[in-house]
């Protein structure tokens, strides 16, 4: 697998397997954050507490989040915290975009993540699109006035109680976190609740794809619509990169019969590994020798004998 001559104009889509390697937690696997979801512990009524109890997912649905925000901010307090703590390390996957970047081959990325890892790199903000938001953007829900990460993260841990108790720190009970503009208690990250609209940038930026000569996608199952849409934006002459242990997106149309004529599969390997090959392939080791000190550990040793 090459870049050869394609790969002047290159669009790529990731999902969660590109920060697999930094440990994020993953909110839908058992164990993860929705399987430990625990009402009891949450600021709720009785009802709101029943709801959850019958479905976890209620914690990020649009119409809790306006009749109570305490759910989602306590649930998420670890992850909006951790974030602005940078727990969680840029993997190589990450670091391929930036390198791509730096090269002037990408056109832009397109995550369907809300870690905000792809900006630790220090990639354009302009050139990435969150297709579902980013936790380290964040605005009222109600009017959408911005509020700097940092004030919010502020305010997360003096106003937010910690329903995992590990932060000794933190208020024995939840106080709201008032809009600043139109205070009402709405200010959140600006992932997508469950019932609210796409941000529009992602539909302002999908007629990009008509110029797209190489599409990578990566760590992706393609099974969220409208993101996984992006396979089928590009023109009929654009090489489609998979990177994804499992053969996704055949009912897409992706092709991975042996005479597939523009579809190229990685195998079942993981994103890091496959880009580690490809950095290998594009010469790009030095790059990465220096930003070695900045991978998680998992990376790091991937990468010893580089
Ligand atoms: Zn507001």
């Amino acid at each position: 697998m090459s870049l050869g001559n394609q790969g002047k104009s290159v669009f790529v889509l990731t999902g969660a397997g590109v920060s697999t390697g930094a440990g994020i937690p993953d909110f839908r696997s058992a164990g993860g954050l929705y399987d430990t979801v625990r009402p009891d512990l949450i600021t709720a009524s009785f009802l709101q507490r029943q709801k959850m109890r019958m479905d976890p997912t209620y914690v990020v649905e649009r119409d809790m989040f306006f009749q109570n925000a305490f759910p989602y901010l306590e649930v998420r307090r670890p992850f909006i915290l951790g974030t602005h703590q940078q727990q969680w390390k840029a993997t190589i996957s990450h670091w391929f975009m930036k390198f791509l970047e730096e090269e002037g081959k990408l056109k832009r990325l397109f995550t369907q993540n809300i870690d905000g890892l792809d900006y630790q790199t220090g990639i354009s903000p302009g050139r990435v699109t969150n297709v579902h938001g980013s936790i380290a953007r964040v605005s009222c829900e109600g009017c959408g006035q911005e509020m700097p990460f940092d004030d919010f993260c502020t305010q997360v841990r003096a106003n937010i109680k910690d329903i995992y108790k590990v932060d000794p720190e933190a208020p024995e009970e939840s106080t709201n976190i008032p809009c600043p503009s139109c205070k009402r208690p709405l200010v959140k990250p600006n992932t997508i609740l469950f019932g609210s609209c796409l941000p529009e940038e992602f539909f302002e930026r999908t007629p990009e794809l008509g110029q797209a000569d190489l599409l990578l996608v990566a760590g992706t199952s393609l099974v969220v619509s409208p993101a996984n849409s992006v396979v089928n934006e590009v023109p009929s002459s654009c090489m489609r990169v998979i990177v994804n242990r499992e053969q996704v997106g055949r009912d897409l149309g992706i092709d991975y019969g042996i005479s597939a004529a523009r579809d190229i599969w990685s195998g079942e390997r993981t994103c890091d590994e496959t880009f580690l090959e490809l950095i290998k392939l594009m010469g790009w080791q030095d790059r990465l020798r220096r930003i070695r000190h900045l991978l998680p550990e998992s990376n790091r040793e991937m990468i010893q004998d580089l």
